[in-house]
């Protein structure tokens, strides 16, 4: 079903929301008929009640065709509603799941900021009780996020989980459900000229004295970080598997390119370069392959633990991702320059994937800490 969707529906567009630097909101909101908005919520609120195979699935194929477009996909689907969906409350769940599951209301996640990125306990939104209404007044800027303007200009999106500091510790974070029409909550500025992912877009979302209800807090004041960790293991999933999605299109294009396209009387096909270029991304991909759907078998959306492969996934695939499409481009030689086989927009947007959701140096931190901790490898 997904495949038929992403060739009949998502990939006619893929270019020119590229090139236009514009999201095909309509597009997003078909997902929502088609399960896939609420794809690991459980069936009571409207969700797909699945798992983390399915997200590495859906990630994969829809990013296949369009990166930038998954992308605003995965913040919605994996960054905002499966993080009420696995922290939320009941009545949380209640309240936004049904709604967010459909596409009727879509956001996203805001945790980073102008002056903090990978050193995210650095962050300097704060929050302050109003201790006679028992309410949350928050202050600051998120910077990147995706889905923070839907039309592109000035209109924020629907929903945002945001992160606020509520304490004097580096680790006093609280998770804060953002609603569109909260005064104080406006766009600061739509994020431009972005070298990939282009079909999502990114903004600064600004916090003015933003009046929060506490039931609109998830989880604990000041426990945010465990949700946080919990969360960031999915989306890095979420992620890798897009990288798998770009490096499966970019060797289909090389292998069909190659094998039409005749030099010195012969298809290049049968040159040894070609080959290796080829054979070589084939073999990186299955590896990436293997990797991420063995780590989506044991990863439970709703515990952690998994961070040192959900780092890796992401790692591994993100710069395997890049190196295929870069000898897609190389393959096809000035045609793959251009627009018309696909492959210069998959490598601009491969590229992301080495920063979003996590640089490739946080990963390598992350995971030596991990690594560090464990008994030797068996
Ligand atoms: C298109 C796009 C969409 C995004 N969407 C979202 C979103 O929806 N929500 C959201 O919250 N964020 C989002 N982000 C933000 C993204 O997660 C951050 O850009 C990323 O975490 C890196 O943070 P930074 O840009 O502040 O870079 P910094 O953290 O300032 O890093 C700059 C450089 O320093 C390196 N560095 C930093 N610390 C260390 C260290 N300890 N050791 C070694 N090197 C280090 C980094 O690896 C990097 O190379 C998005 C970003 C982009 C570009």
């Amino acid at each position: 079903m997904l495949r038929d969707f992403v060739k009949n529906e998502v990939e006619p567009q893929a270019l020119e929301y590229d090139r236009t630097e514009s999201f095909n909101l309509p597009l997003l909101k078909q997902l929502g008929d088609l399960g896939l908005l609420g794809l690991t919520v459980e069936e009571e609120y409207g969700g797909s009640g699945l798992d983390a195979t399915a997200v590495a699935l859906v990630h994969e194929e829809l990013s296949y065709s369009d990166p930038g477009f998954c992308l605003s996909y995965l913040a919605h689907s994996l960054l905002l509603v499966n993080n009420i969906s696995v922290n939320g409350s009941l009545e949380q769940k209640e309240r936004f799941l049904p709604s967010a599951v459909t596409g009727e209301c879509l956001g996203g996640m805001g945790m980073s900021e102008p002056n903090a990125g990978t050193d995210v306990l650095g962050m300097a939104t704060k929050a302050i009780e109003d201790e006679p209404t028992k309410s949350w007044h928050l202050t600051g800027q998120k910077m990147w996020i995706t889905n923070g303007t839907l039309d592109g200009g000035k209109t924020t999106g629907d929903l945002f989980l945001v992160y606020g500091r509520t304490g004097p510790n580096r680790s006093d974070i609280t998770s804060f459900l953002v609603e569109k029409d909260m005064p104080g909550f406006s766009v600061g500025q739509k994020i431009n000229d972005k070298l990939g992912m282009r079909a999502s877009p990114t903004a600064e979302l600004v916090f003015d004295k933003v009046p929060i209800p506490a039931e609109n807090i998830i989880g604990e004041v000041n426990g945010a970080t465990l949700c946080m960790m919990r969360n960031l293991e999915i989306e890095r999933l979420g992620l890798a598997a897009m990288a798998l999605g770009i490096a499966r299109r970019c060797i289909n294009v090389m292998t069909n390119y190659a094998t039409n396209r005749k030099a010195f009387g012969k298809p290049i096909a049968d040159f040894g370069q070609i080959q290796s270029a080829i054979a070589t991304s084939y073999a990186e991909y299955m590896a990436g392959r293997s990797y991420v759907y063995a780590l989506a078998q044991y990863l439970d959306l709703n515990s952690y633990g998994n961070g040192l492969d959900a780092d890796g996934t992401k790692l591994y695939c993100a710069q395997m991702a890049k190196t295929v499409a870069d000898r897609s481009i190389q393959v096809l030689g000035g045609y793959g320059y251009v627009g018309e086989y696909n492959v210069e927009r998959l490598w601009r947007d491969s590229k992301l994937l080495e920063i979003g959701g996590g640089t490739n140096e946080s990963h390598h931190k992350n995971m030596m800490r991990d690594l560090r901790k464990l008994p030797d490898l068996e």
